[in-house]
């Protein structure tokens, strides 16, 4: 794991300005959420750490480097999407293993790390099977060993769960708190479900239109809200 800083980011899509000067600094196993209407930018963030999106101008830091010349791979970070891009024709075990297989580990140490992840995920039953033969909830979750397996520094998710149904999403949502609590990865959680935001992590961060409205602990944000976007979002009576 890694501590992540993101330093005055400014993002343009040709002459689009979409983010405006944002900065937050993530501590090492932290466990952030950013939330934000639709458009506000949350992907684009995400992305532009992960090194998908070139930065128009800031810096992006992982453990004290900055890392805006680095590949995504040599980022060491892992992301999960909504749209879980299992390979259909590979087992649960080979959609696992196959980044570690691209980075040229060994068939045991790529078993070993599978059989780790599979127990960590309750995916050990399911090894042998073909995405076609899972649950929706069964495919995050392989989607989530994939990324576990890699021991990244930094997960980032971007709405993992916005394509499950209501009572699934409740039970992956435990899920993912669950495992955060084993491996400790600092992450970064996409969400515009405040009640997901409000029990997963340990810091909320609120982006509205490119910029930071506010980022505090969900309990402060809830009861000090800096702004009517803000209670609207969090969802204070008050
Ligand atoms: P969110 O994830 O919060 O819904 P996004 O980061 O996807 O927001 O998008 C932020 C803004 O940037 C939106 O106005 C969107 O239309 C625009 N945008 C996103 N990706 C691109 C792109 N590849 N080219 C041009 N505009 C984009
Ligand atoms: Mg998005």
């Amino acid at each position: 794991m890694a501590s992540v800083e993101l330093s005055n980011i400014h993002k343009a899509y040709g002459a689009l300005p979409v983010i405006h000067d944002v900065s937050l600094a993530i501590g090492d196993g932290e466990f952030i959420a950013l939330v934000g209407p639709s458009g506000c930018g949350k992907s684009t963030l995400l992305r532009m750490i992960a090194g998908l999106e070139e930065i128009t101008d800031g810096d992006v830091s992982i453990g004290g480097q900055v890392v805006n010349a680095l590949t995504p791979r040599e980022r060491n970070i892992a992301m999960v999407f909504q749209s879980y891009a299992l390979y259909p024709h590979m087992t649960v075990a080979q959609n696992m293993g196959f980044n570690l297989k691209l980075s040229g580990e060994t068939k045991q140490v790529i078993e070993q790390r599978v059989n780790e992840a599979a127990r960590m995920l309750d995916l050990t039953k399911l090894l042998d099977r073909k995405p076609a033969q899972l649950s929706g909830g069964q495919r995050q979750r392989v989607a989530m060993g994939r990324a576990v397996v890699r021991n990244p520094a930094v997960f980032l998710f971007d709405e993992p769960l916005s394509n499950l149904d209501a009572k699934l999403r409740v039970q992956m949502r435990s899920e993912i708190k669950a495992l955060h609590q084993k491996v400790q990865t600092t992450s970064i959680y996409v969400t515009h479900d405040q009640i997901e935001a409000m029990t997963l992590a340990d810091r909320i961060v609120v982006l509205n239109q490119g910029r930071i409205e506010q980022q505090g602990t969900p309990i402060d944000l809830y009861r000090q809200p800096a702004n009517l976007f803000v209670a609207g979002f969090i969802g204070s009576p008050a």
